[in-house]
């Protein structure tokens, strides 16, 4: 009798062995009514089920149909999440079997309401909290987490939480939510990841008067002490976990680019709303250009909102820009930012953030984006604002005025926040828009045509990104990682994704993607020293083989 699961990532100690209740109460080895009689019978499970043996496949169709039967997305949300807590393969099973319909119910945008909702819904808890009560002793929390050797660690301190602002430890959502991904859609498997939140209070005032928040209802710690907490933090993973990849998720931009730039080369981590993003928007810029002809560096961008997203966005460009041959300042000048304030330019008056300084150009004063989009006449619009309905009619038609093919992205997610929606980018556009959204649209008829969304979601990015970082054991994730990932990602898009208007590939095919991401980030570790780890001959053959499959494995 064997009860290891295939972790793929790494030769692991035998995981202890639990029978009955035990085994049934374990979601990782747990299969309900999955277990065989041979195995009821050896593992001490007969007549702790009812009789009836069911394969996976059936499983999936019942659970399935449960599914479908709760009235709203919410309550599929917390159908699912149960599912997730009692049986992580059929889970996955069925999330990877019904991609597209799962993932805006375990992402965006169900988990923005998640999150608003994740205090009321708490039935389990998931991961690990982390309270700046617990200083000095951040370490013996992580030593808590029941499974050897976390190898992929989302954290927040949720205070951007998508576009949904400061939303303290209900931010827990994202991690969980990503983590998830990065199994269904990545094959890491679920024993290697945990979901963090560093609760340090919240400036969400609704929080605070709210009875039964489950964080600490008080405001944020800033400065020294944020800084202390969060540096015995990365300490205490370092210490841990030595071998753990760490996502940076949905933290305030006050802090997202400072973090990424202190802890970057001391512990191997990453930004996803600032690289990640960067690298699904640059694909989807990249694959754009197949519809628009031209070249990346020829492109001029307009973003509205000038935070971690958009200024990501803006920073990968230049670096593609620059393998085009173009100069650092001459692709930078291609790149236009509106802010709340107006359009970021260098005598604009206020003190500008550091992020945004390289993008202030000379340039007179403009207050709106209306004016922006008339005076600066650019190829691509894109909206990483949180606010919705900036993308007006007018807009929209300037753009379509301006450009054969014009390309509008809206990223802002949730769906409730994208700046203008796919229905209104094809109709004020004659149709003419490449459009794309963070959060997913359906396609929309217009006069007999068709037109297919992409969905610009850093999705395709940072699952294949992490694969392939945990496969190579690379001590760091570059951002030359990142313009890989954009480069393939581009090139996976297929002839019939574009005829349709979709700049991304199905999400159907998101175990492929990934995997040709994994295989670009894990040959930079190779090629680069970034690894002790010897390249394999077959570089994609040696990740495909580790890629977590939602199969019942034989226990007897
Ligand atoms: P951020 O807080 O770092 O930046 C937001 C920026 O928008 C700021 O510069 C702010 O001044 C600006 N802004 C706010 N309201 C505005 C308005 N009315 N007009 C012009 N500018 C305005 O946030 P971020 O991390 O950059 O994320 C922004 C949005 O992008 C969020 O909604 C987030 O969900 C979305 N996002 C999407 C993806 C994706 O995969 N599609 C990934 C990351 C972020």
């Amino acid at each position: 009798m064997n009860l290891t699961t295939d972790r793929g990532l790494s030769a692991h100690g035998e995981p202890p062995q639990p029978r009955g209740v035990q085994l049934l109460n374990d979601p990782l080895l747990n299969k309900g009514s999955g277990f065989t009689d041979q195995e009821r019978d050896a593992l001490g499970l007969r007549g702790l089920l009812p009789p009836r043996v069911f394969t996976i496949e059936e499983q999936v169709q019942r659970s399935l149909g449960s599914l479908r039967r709760k009235p709203n997305a919410i309550e599929k949300y917390i159908f699912l999440t149960a599912l997730q807590n009692r049986n992580e393969t059929l889970f996955y099973r069925l999330v990877t079997d019904y991609v597209e319909e799962m993932v805006p119910l375990i992402y965006t945008p169900t988990v923005g309401q998640a999150c608003l909702e994740y205090g009321t819904n708490f039935r389990r808890p998931r991961g690990l909290f982390i309270s700046i009560r617990d200083r000095g002793h951040i370490a013996e929390i992580l030593r808590h987490w029941p499974h050897e050797g976390a190898r992929l660690i989302v954290v927040t301190d949720g205070e951007r939480i998508l576009g949904l602002g400061d939303l303290g430890a209900l931010g827990m959502g994202i991690p969980v939510g990503k983590l998830s991904l990065y199994t269904a859609c990545a094959g890491v498997h679920p024993y290697y990841a945990l979901p963090i939140t560093l609760d340090v209070g919240t400036d969400n005032e609704k929080l605070h008067e709210d009875p039964f928040y489950i964080g600490l209802p008080q405001k944020r710690a800033r400065g020294a002490e944020y800084d202390a907490f969060i540096a015995e933090f990365v300490d205490a993973v370092r210490a841990v976990f030595p071998k753990a990849l760490l996502q940076w998720e949905d933290f305030g931009n006050s802090n997202a680019f400072r973090l990424l730039h202190d802890y970057r080369q001391k512990l191997c981590s990453f930004n996803d709303d600032i690289q990640g993003t960067a690298a699904v928007a640059l694909a989807g810029l990249i694959a754009a250009l197949r519809l628009t002809g031209g070249k990346l560096s020829e492109q001029k961008l307009l973003f509205l909102g000038a935070g971690e997203a958009g200024t990501g966005i803006a920073d990968l460009f230049v670096a593609a820009a620059r393998e085009e041959g173009f100069s650092e300042s001459e692709a930078r000048s291609r790149c236009w930012f509106v802010d709340s304030k107006g359009l970021v330019v260098k005598d604009r008056g206020d003190r500008l953030a550091e992020h945004k300084l390289p993008y202030a150009h000379g340039h007179p004063f403009l207050p709106t984006l209306t004016d922006a989009v008339k005076a600066l006449q650019p190829t691509a619009l894109i909206g990483v604002s949180g606010t919705p309905a900036t993308f007006t009619q007018e807009i929209v038609a300037e753009m379509a005025r301006l450009n054969a093919r014009p390309v509008i992205f809206a990223l802002s997610n949730p769906t409730s926040k994208a700046e203008c929606t796919a229905e209104q980018a094809y109709s004020w556009s004659e149709g003419r828009a490449i459009f794309a959204s963070g959060s997913p649209f359906a396609p929309v008829d217009l006069n007999g045509t068709r037109h297919v969304p992409g969905q610009g979601n850093n999705i395709y990015i940072f699952p294949g990104v992490g694969l392939g970082a945990l496969v190579s054991e690379s001590r760091e994730v570059t951002d030359g990682m990142f313009l890989a990932a954009a480069q393939t990602l581009a090139k996976l898009v297929q002839p019939e994704d574009l005829a349709m208007g979709r700049v991304y590939p199905a999400l159907t095919k998101i175990r492929e993607v990934s995997l040709g991401i994994a295989t670009a980030v894990a040959e930079a570790a190779y090629s680069q020293g970034l690894t002790a780890r010897t390249r394999p001959v077959d570089v994609v053959g040696d990740i495909r083989t580790r890629m977590f499959d939602p199969r019942y494995p034989s226990y007897v």
